[in-house]
C-alpha cells in the first residue's frame, strides 16, 4: 500500500501481533484512505461532468449520479457483459469508441474519444467528449480507469455551423462566377482567384500592393465609386452599382459591386464584384437598335408629314377641306409619332453622350408663358394657369428648357384626367429660380417618386398604366435639367396630385 508516496509494508500484520504504534499507524492510514475517498466522492459528485471508475476488462466499478440521471442505468446494469458502455453510445460511434479502447488498453495510453451518448430519459443523443486515465499499482500494471464524459453538444453544434458557413464561403470565394476582393482604404488587400482573372492581375500583383480600387477605376466613375465608398463608411454596406475597373492590359470591364464593412474589422470591408458585360454589350445592342430604328421612322415620317401638310393647303385653297376630317386626324396621328421618334433620338442621343446643347441667352418667363399658351390650345381639357412670373433670364439651351416644361406640363394634364386645372408657378429667390407644375391628378407612389426619372420607367399602378406612354419624358428631362446645373423634385401624393419642382441656381443668370 502507497500513502503519501511511501510504502507501508507492515499493515499486513494481525492486530492482535502488531505493536501499538503501528496500529496507531494502520489506523491513520485507513482514516486518510477513507478521506480520500470521500474527496474523490464529493469531487465525482461535484463536477458537472459524468465521472466513472472502469476496471481494467471494461466493467464499472463507480459512476456519478450524474451519470446515472444522464444514461438511466443503475452500476449493476453495467457491471457485466463484454463492452457494457456501448448500450448507449451511438451506433455510428461504436466502432470508434471500441477502437480507441483498445488502442488505450493496448498501449496504456490516455483515452480521448468524442462520441455521441444517448440520454436515457428523452433517448436523445448529445455529444460528449470522453477522457480516461489510467490507474497503476507498484508493479505498474493498469488496475482501473478514472473516466469523465464532458458535455460538448453546443460547441459541436457550433463548431459545425462555423464550418457549414465556413463551406459556404469557400464555395462561394472558390467558384468562378463572382469575385470577391477585401479593401482597406484605397488599397484591395485581398481577392479570389475569379477577380484576379476578371481584372488580369496576379497574386503577386495583389501581394506587391499594386491593386488600388481608385487605379483601376476610369475618372468618369470615380465620383460614383467616391459616393459609394461615402455609403459604405456611413451604412456599413454598399447598395450594390454598375461601374467599370481598368485591368491589368488596360482594357474596361463592366461590372456590378456590392460590399460590407466586415464587422470584426471596421477597417475593412468584403466586395463582390460580378462581370456585367454581357448586360452591358445586350444593352449596347438594344441603344443601338434604338437609335437606328428612330433614325429610319423619322425620314419616311418628315414626308409623310410634309405631304399632309400639303394636301391640307390645297384642300383649303380648294374649299373642301371640311369634307376631309380624316385629314386633321391623321395629322394629329403623325405629330404624335414624331414626337415619340424625337423623344427616341433624344434618349439614344443621350444614352451616347451626344445630346448638343445651344448656349443662349432665355428669358424664363416668356418661354413659359409661351409653353403654355402653345399647349393651352393643343389641350382644351384642362386650364393652364401661370402664376408669379417674374422677369428672369438663363444661359442655356432655350428648345430644350421648352422641351422640359413642356413635358412638366403634358404629363400634368396627362396624369390628371378627372381634375380641371393645372397649374405653374415661378419663384425667384435670392440664388435659384423654381418653377413648379402642379395638378390635382392620380399622384405617385411614394417609393417610386425617384424611378419616374429612370429611363423607360413608369409608375406601375393600372390607373397609371391604362395612360398611354413610354417613360421616356422625364429621364430626358431630367437630363437636360442636370446639363443646366439645375435641380428636378417630386411631391407627390397618390389620389390627390402632384408638384414636379424644377430649380436653376442663379448664377446662370444674366
Ligand atoms: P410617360 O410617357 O409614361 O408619361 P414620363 O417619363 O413622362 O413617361 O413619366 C414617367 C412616369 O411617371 C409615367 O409613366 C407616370 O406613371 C409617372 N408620371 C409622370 N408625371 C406624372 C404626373 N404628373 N402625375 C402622375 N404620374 C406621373
Amino acid at each position: 500500500m502507497m500513502l503519501n508516496g511511501k510504502q507501508i509494508k507492515h499493515l499486513t500484520l494481525p492486530l492482535w501481533k502488531a505493536p501499538i504504534k503501528y496500529i496507531a499507524v494502520q489506523k491513520r492510514a485507513e482514516q486518510q484512505l477513507k478521506e480520500s475517498r470521500e474527496n474523490f466522492r464529493v469531487l465525482a459528485e461535484t463536477v458537472p461532468q459524468l465521472v466513472w471508475v472502469k476496471r481494467p476488462d471494461g466493467l464499472y466499478k463507480y459512476t456519478n449520479q450524474r451519470w446515472r440521471d444522464y444514461t438511466g442505468l443503475m452500476l449493476e446494469q453495467v457491471q457485466s457483459g463484454r463492452w457494457p458502455c456501448l448500450q448507449f453510445i451511438h451506433p455510428d460511434d461504436q466502432e470508434g469508441h471500441r477502437a480507441h479502447w483498445q488502442h488505450a488498453l493496448d498501449t496504456g495510453d490516455m483515452f480521448e474519444h468524442k462520441a455521441r451518448l444517448r440520454n436515457g430519459q428523452t433517448g436523445e443523443y448529445r455529444w460528449f467528449l470522453t477522457r480516461a486515465m489510467p490507474v497503476r499499482d507498484e508493479a505498474g500494471q493498469i488496475v482501473k480507469w478514472f473516466g469523465t464524459n464532458t458535455d460538448i453538444e453546443d460547441q459541436v453544434r457550433i463548431e459545425e455551423a462555423l464550418r457549414q458557413s465556413q463551406e459556404r464561403a469557400n464555395a462561394l470565394m472558390n467558384s468562378n462566377i463572382i469575385g470577391i476582393t477585401i479593401i482597406e482604404g484605397e488599397q484591395i488587400v485581398d481577392a479570389n482567384d475569379t477577380f484576379l482573372r476578371m481584372t488580369g492581375y496576379t497574386r503577386e500583383d495583389l501581394r506587391a500592393g499594386n491593386m488600388n480600387w481608385r487605379h483601376m477605376t476610369p475618372s468618369e466613375y470615380l465620383d460614383r465609386t467616391f459616393e459609394a465608398h461615402q455609403e459604405l463608411a456611413t451604412q456599413q454596406s454598399l447598395t450594390p452599382f454598375e461601374k467599370e475597373y481598368v485591368c491589368q492590359d488596360g482594357s474596361r470591364l463592366p461590372v456590378l459591386v456590392g460590399a460590407v464593412v466586415l464587422p470584426h474589422q471596421p477597417r475593412q470591408a468584403i466586395a463582390f464584384v460580378l462581370d456585367n458585360s454581357a448586360r452591358k454589350e445586350l444593352e449596347q445592342r438594344k441603344d443601338t437598335f434604338l437609335s437606328m430604328a428612330s433614325h429610319e421612322l423619322r425620314n419616311p415620317l418628315a414626308a409623310l408629314k410634309l405631304q399632309t401638310s400639303l394636301l391640307h393647303r390645297q384642300l383649303a385653297r380648294q374649299g373642301t377641306l371640311e369634307q376631309a376630317p380624316a385629314l386633321s386626324s391623321m395629322e394629329t396621328q403623325i405629330n404624335t409619332l414624331i414626337r415619340l421618334v424625337e423623344d427616341l433620338l433624344d434618349v439614344s442621343k443621350i444614352q451616347a453622350g451626344k445630346l448638343g446643347y445651344r448656349q443662349e441667352r432665355v428669358d424664363l418667363d416668356a418661354l413659359l408663358h409661351e409653353v403654355a399658351d402653345t399647349m393651352q390650345q393643343i389641350k382644351a381639357t384642362h386650364t393652364i394657369v401661370v402664376r408669379g412670373a417674374t422677369s428672369c433670364s438663363l444661359v442655356g439651351d432655350k428648345d430644350r428648357l421648352g422641351q422640359v416644361f413642356t413635358n412638366l406640363l403634358s404629363n400634368a394634364i396627362k396624369y390628371s384626367p378627372q381634375a380641371e386645372t393645372v397649374e405653374v408657378e415661378m419663384d425667384t429667390a435670392e440664388d435659384v429660380v423654381s418653377v413648379r407644375v402642379r395638378d390635382h391628378g392620380l399622384g405617385i407612389p411614394r417609393e417610386q417618386c425617384e424611378k419616374i426619372f429612370e429611363r423607360f420607367y413608369r409608375v406601375t399602378s393600372p390607373r397609371q398604366k391604362g395612360i398611354a406612354g413610354l417613360g421616356m419624358g422625364l429621364y430626358i428631362v431630367a437630363k437636360i435639367v442636370k446639363h443646366h446645373k439645375g435641380t428636378i423634385t417630386v411631391d407627390s401624393e397618390v389620389g390627390k396630385g402632384s408638384t414636379f419642382t424644377v430649380a436653376f441656381p442663379k448664377r446662370r443668370a444674366v
